[in-house]
């Protein structure tokens, strides 16, 4: 049965919409809530995702809830044991039974004068279209289109006599022992690829168009292991967590102010792994600077060890067309291959495809400007969890929850229903993520703005988020409170 009215509606029963759940049971427990969720299952992405040696790419006591210890030795963690994370999570706390599954959110319609989203969510298996009311819509529906993942038109694909699958699609009977694979990409699910399939395939190929800058770093954080000896499970995942917020942040603004440095950095650790005549400059030199799209993170060396024992190999090349027996690049090299595994990335969504309207307007999300990251310009109680680009994802998705809870309270203090974000005519904009990837690239006129000055820019920096989030003014004169409620008419008196 889903409910008529609630407090919150929460979209999306990943690793945000379970953490938002939590929060609001937590700071908000008068409140009533459900999370309407597409699929059959919790996880989102750690659900979706089953690819050979699908993992995190940054550390667990980061990408972990501020509010649940990361216990396992593990600091880069595999997708099955981050599913049980998220599942664990929602079960201790009875957000499981939260869940509406199957519902499918399409349309919510914001009324002024209710002071409520009307949301309609479509029923996946049965198409039937369910209606709810909603004091407040909180969006966890990730950024990227779970059906429709990116693959680029490749010449003559069809004549290709094997398979091809992209890895948002792997299915566990896709048998590769034994088999020449090609791996299309060089992204982060390329290099978890190719030596999770080494093991098993005869030879994996990472075929890119051109090279990302990878780091390695231990699976086991050493000096967590330390920690765990003489420090609780929850201190030593205290320091742990911030130990690694600093790490990260310090690499992220090195790599943005001293470029050349860091670079030379990158390949001497790439070198250093790779036999001594290994093209690196080919292979592992790009054009660009760390940080302008993601640097990737391979655990304990693995991608340069399956490349040192020659279980697997790199191209750096282009495809000029698929023949039957793999591709011809076109350097006129030709990889023979079974199967080809077109790891080219996602395409990137905002809030779920839901159609905004408030007040009778359709909203164009790409004509808003988000506000502190979360909310958008113009749209009454609504916000959005999306993490950091350059950090952990739930280390941005914690704080949105935390101000969500904050700002919900801050109404009921203020005795308003409505808080909407207002940007003064003239403010000027950019775009809302700065990686120069392709697949933000391409999504970018699908996403909101972002200002250039607080609090209409995404800062990208946790430390910050922490002042403005957890402890800024919530009434900060650019968040407008109102719409009171209406006071109750004394009843007429009746007439003699
Ligand atoms: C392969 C892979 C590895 C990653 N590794 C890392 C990492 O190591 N570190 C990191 O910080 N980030 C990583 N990310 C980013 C990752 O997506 C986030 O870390 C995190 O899992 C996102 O959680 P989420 O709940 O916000 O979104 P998701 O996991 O995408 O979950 C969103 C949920 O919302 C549901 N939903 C969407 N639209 C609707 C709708 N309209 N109606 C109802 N339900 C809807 C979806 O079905 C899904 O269950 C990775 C991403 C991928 C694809």
């Amino acid at each position: 049965m889903s409910p008529d009215h609630l407090d919150v509606l929460i979209v999306g029963a990943g690793l945000s919409g379970i953490g938002a759940g939590y929060h609001l049971q937590h700071h908000c427990p008068s409140k009533s809530y459900a999370i309407f969720e597409a699929r059959e299952d919790i996880g989102g992405t750690w659900d979706l995702f089953r690819y050979p040696g699908i993992r995190s790419d940054s550390d667990m006591y980061t990408l972990g809830y501020r509010f649940k210890p990361w216990k396992d030795a593990k600091a880069i963690a595999d997708g099955p044991s981050i599913l049980d994370y998220v599942k664990e999570t929602a079960r201790e706390n009875g957000i499981d039974s939260k869940i509406h599954f199957r519902h499918r959110v399409v349309r919510a319609e914001w009324s002024s004068d209710e002071a409520q989203w009307t949301v309609t969510a479509e029923r996946t298996d049965t198409g039937d279209r369910v209606t709810v009311t909603a004091s407040f819509l909180f969006m966890c529906t990730g950024y990227y289109h779970y059906s429709e993942p990116y693959t680029p038109e490749f010449p003559n694909s069809e004549r290709f006599q094997g398979e091809i699958v992209h890895p948002q699609h792997w299915t566990s009977d896709i048998d590769y022992a034994g088999r020449r694979v090609v791996v299309i990409g060089s992204g982060a699910t390329a290099v978890t690829l190719v030596p999770a399939m080494a093991e098993q395939a005869a030879h994996v190929t990472m075929l890119q168009r051109s090279p990302t800058y990878i780091v390695s770093l231990p699976g086991e954080d050493p000096i967590a292991k330390l920690l765990h000896r003489f420090m609780s499970p929850k201190a030593a995942y205290a320091v742990l967590r911030w130990k690694n917020v600093l790490a990260q942040a310090a690499f992220f603004h090195l790599s943005r102010r001293r470029p050349r440095f860091v670079k030379g950095l990158l390949r001497r650790g790439a070198q250093r792994q790779l036999p001594a005549d290994y093209p690196v400059d080919v292979h592992f030199r790009p054009k660009y600077d760390p940080w302008d799209q993601r640097v990737c993170l391979v655990p304990d060396g693995d991608l340069f060890r399956v490349l040192s024992d020659g279980s697997a190999s790199i191209e750096t090349d282009a495809i000029e067309t698929f023949t039957e027996h793999g591709l011809l690049l076109k350097s006129g090299k030709e990889l023979e291959a079974d199967l080809v595994v077109t790891a080219t990335g996602l395409n990137l969504l905002a809030i779920g495809g839901t159609e905004l309207a408030v007040d009778g307007e359709e909203i164009d999300i790409s004509e808003t400007v988000g506000y502190k990251g979360m909310m958008l310009s113009g749209v009454p109680n609504l916000a959005i969890a999306i993490g950091y680009t350059n950090a952990s994802w739930t280390l941005k998705c914690d704080l949105t929850c935390e101000y969500v809870c904050r700002l919900i309270n801050e109404l009921d203090a203020k005795g308003a229903r409505q808080a909407t974000p207002r940007l003064a005519p003239g403010t000027p904009t950019q775009p809302f993520i700065d990686l120069k990837s392709g697949y933000v690239e391409r999504a970018l006129d699908r996403f909101p703005k972002q200002g250039v000055h607080a609090p209409w820019r995404l800062y990208q920096n946790y430390a910050r988020d922490i002042l403005t989030l957890r402890h800024g003014e919530i009434d900060d004169g650019v968040l407008q409170l109102s719409n009171p409620e209406p006071a109750v008419k004394p009843a007429e008196p009746l007439a003699a």
